[in-house]
């Protein structure tokens, strides 16, 4: 139905379909099961050291030359063990999004590849007649920036939040 998506879009396809079954079949449609207790919130208190992405050695242009040698020479073992070992901070750091509901003209794109379910229709219309999308929470944005990259109007600001009580 909905064409190539992720393995987590192919199993909430699965459970909406489970849920249609059981209404079918006289239920509620209810197949909610807790399989893992709630857990406390974890409260990161050191912000962890941003690590740079490791550099690759690359042929200089005037090398590249009069031949079909490889431009890219790879990481060195170090280099990869570093990248291995590389912490992105994914979940250590806090993202605002904000969209201009002005510019929006409703094309659906930033909810469409946003995994995060960030965005929302707003209540109500744009004055050139739009219902714009509206943020839900920032704090479920991972900083992927692939709304950023495909709203044409660009409507859409994403920026990192300072870190509030970590050094
Ligand atoms: S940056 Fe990524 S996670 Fe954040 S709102 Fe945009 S698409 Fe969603
Ligand atoms: S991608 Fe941009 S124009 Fe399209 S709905 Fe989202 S904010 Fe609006």
């Amino acid at each position: 139905m909905t064409g190539p998506l992720s393995i987590i879009s192919a199993i909430a396809q699965g459970r909406k379909a489970a849920e249609a079954i059981d209404r079918y079949l006289g239920g509620r449609g209810d197949i909610s099961e807790t399989l893992a207790q709630p857990e406390e919130e974890v409260v990161l208190k050191d912000r962890l050291v941003v690590m740079r992405r490791q550099e690759m050695t690359h042929l200089k242009p005037w090398e590249r030359q009069d031949n079909f040698d490889q431009v890219e020479k790879g990481l060195s073992d170090a280099q990869i063990a570093a990248e291995a070992s590389r912490c992105l901070e994914c979940d250590a750091r806090n993202f605002e999004v904000v969209v201009n509901t002005a510019s929006c003209k409703e094309c659906g794109y930033c909810a469409e590849v946003c995994q995060m379910e960030v965005f929302g229709p707003a209540a109500a219309f744009n004055a050139r007649g739009y219902r714009p999308m509206e943020i839900k929470s920032s704090n479920w944005c991972v900083g992927c920036f692939k709304c950023f990259f495909s709203c044409p109007d660009f409507a859409i600001d994403v920026r990192e939040k300072p870190a509030s009580g970590r050094s």
